[in-house]
């Protein structure tokens, strides 16, 4: 559960408001790789709809900038080139900075509290090997740090943001490189409650640079084709 609501772009289907969360899901926690074809009969058959609701699943996961549709050959997971990776981070240091400079008017101790089992929760699912609640913990501390700033724009903006970075990620990371540090995070939150503004800024500067320096830009390696239904059709872990 993030604290930002997705655009309601399939709403008014409830059927495909599903299928589009579960193929958006399975890409932000990277169990479909960048490049993995979404064919659409495969979907279709996967999920029980129409194709014409399946298009417009993926368009709309295409306006999202998780998938990418090829004119004569479908649509794929997106694959972000280097450029727009570089070009992703660079947004997230820009937004991010405005996010702590607005939340630390706004932080509280019970918020401050909230951000913590955050991480408290991001370092036990490390610690017990499950790769995909570190993952999504990870997104949810920075879209909890959002919410709190308290503005909506920024908010949408980031949950956008936090969704392609799982994706470069996915495609540039490090072999079992986590997401976020929780020891940064940890640092933020100090910062946070000293209501120091300068160094909050630059702890969460120096963070998203960390981040973004563990990416290795060369790598290419050959990957095999997924099990499209046994990922999709994953039970959300609570
Ligand atoms: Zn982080």
């Amino acid at each position: 559960m993030t604290a930002v609501t997705t655009k309601p772009s399939v709403a008014g289907n409830g059927n495909e408001k599903q299928v589009h969360d579960r193929i958006h899901r399975a890409i932000v926690e990277r169990r479909l790789e960048p490049g993995t074809k979404l064919g659409e009969e495969a979907l279709c058959d996967i999920f029980g709809v129409s194709r014409a609701q399946i298009r417009r699943v993926l368009v709309d996961l295409s306006h999202a900038k998780v998938v990418e549709l090829r004119p004569n050959r479908g649509a794929f997971v997106a694959q972000p080139s280097v450029r727009e990776a570089r070009h992703v981070f660079e947004a997230r240091r820009a937004i991010e900075a405005a996010i702590v400079e607005r939340a630390i008017d706004r932080v509280t101790e019970a918020k401050l509290r909230k951000l913590k089992d955050i991480i408290d929760a991001d370092r036990e699912a490390l610690s017990r090997g499950d790769g995909e609640a570190s993952i999504k913990l990870s997104g949810e501390f920075h879209l909890c740090l959002a919410a709190i700033a308290g503005n909506q724009v920024l908010s949408e903006i980031l949950d956008e943001l936090v969704a392609r970075s799982s994706l470069i990620i996915a495609a540039y990371g490090q072999a079992r490189q986590s997401d976020c540090s929780a020891d940064e995070h940890g640092r933020l939150i100090e910062a946070l409650r000293n209501g120091d503004a300068g160094k909050a800024v630059a702890a969460m500067a120096g963070h998203l640079n960390h981040i973004e320096a563990l990416l290795n830009f060369t790598s290419n390696e050959a990957r095999k084709p997924p099990n499209l239904r046994s990922i999709l059709l994953k039970e959300p872990s609570p």
